[in-house]
């Protein structure tokens, strides 16, 4: 079971086809599609869905702010032909249009890069664009020595490529994908760099807003981490989910299908499927 990764319709690099062939191989039976503020993905296979290697799940990953935080809401098992839930994204792509803009000025006018909008028109080819495609952009520009440095050198926040999130609410995501039949899930919630008081505050949040469940396993987490998420999820009643975040194949950490089963003291959030 997979329950979080991405194609090429956001920051990843299979198409939805060879994404499904690729977890067809690692085993995984069960798959959602969870690209960044887009369903395209899931929409170039909904027609032939039964015709998979595997069973596929709707899937989507909305970028919202909490705090100031930008804070990834998964929303899954939703009506990808939900007219309001299309709309939604339509908004979530031109707000990542409106970012870029910004971004694309941050890198002429703060990196010297020549030919921005030509170079990441070009890296992400029509799909939904993400600070990943700017991040290969400062990389191939030899600005940074690698992806990760991209980030934590200048596109992270405070850093002098650094963009103000305009993201909607995450009570608005999880409104938008329950009225589409879908469940929100909290995604990677120790990615953050949240105390453990706002953690609890906002897994509290997000139970409040008709949030249904919260990845417990993923890449890198903590066993102690997991277990604190659980307890939290608990006393919200909150299901669990998982999922790798794979986006590419040299992305040895997070191999596509490849996340640890979930702990069987927490309830699988797909019995709500
Ligand atoms: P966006 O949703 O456009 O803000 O882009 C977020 C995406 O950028 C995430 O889903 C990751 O794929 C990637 N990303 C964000 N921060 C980092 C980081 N520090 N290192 C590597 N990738 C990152
Ligand atoms: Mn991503
Ligand atoms: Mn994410
Ligand atoms: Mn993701």
């Amino acid at each position: 079971m997979d329950f979080h990764c991405h194609t090429r319709y956001s920051d990843g690099s299979l198409s939805p086809e060879q994404v499904v062939t690729t977890a067809s191989t690692n085993g995984v039976k069960t798959l959602a599609i969870t690209d960044h503020d887009t369903i395209d993905g899931v929409l170039s296979l909904w027609p032939k869905r039964k015709q998979l290697a595997v069973e596929l799940i709707a899937g989507v990953e909305i970028s919202t702010q909490w705090q100031g935080k930008d804070i990834h809401i998964v929303g899954l098992n939703f009506d990808p032909y939900s007219k309001p839930l299309q709309q939604f994204l339509i908004d979530q792509q031109q707000l990542r249009e409106q970012r870029a803009q910004v971004l694309m000025e941050k890198l002429h006018h703060r990196l010297g890069i020549e030919q921005v909008e030509l170079k990441i028109k070009r890296l992400a080819q029509g799909s939904s664009i993400c600070r990943s495609h700017f991040a290969s952009l400062i990389v191939n520009e030899g600005k940074a020595s690698c992806f990760s440095k991209a980030f934590s050198k200048f596109l992270a926040k405070g850093k002098i490529c650094s963009v103000k999130s305009q993201w909607p609410s995450v009570e608005l995501a999880v409104a938008q994908i329950k009225q589409a039949g879908g469940v929100a899930v909290l995604a990677h919630s120790t990615r953050y760099k949240l105390s453990n008081s706002r953690t609890y505050q906002l897994l509290k949040d997000f139970s409040e807003v008709g949030g249904a469940g919260v990845e417990v396993s993923y890449p890198a987490i903590k066993a102690q981490d997991q277990r604190r998420l659980i307890r939290i999820a608990h006393e919200f009643k909150l299901m669990g989910s998982l999922g790798s975040d794979f986006h590419h194949l040299s992305q040895t950490w997070a191999n596509l299908g490849q996340v640890a089963p979930l702990p069987a003291d927490i309830k699988p959030i797909w019995e709500l499927f």
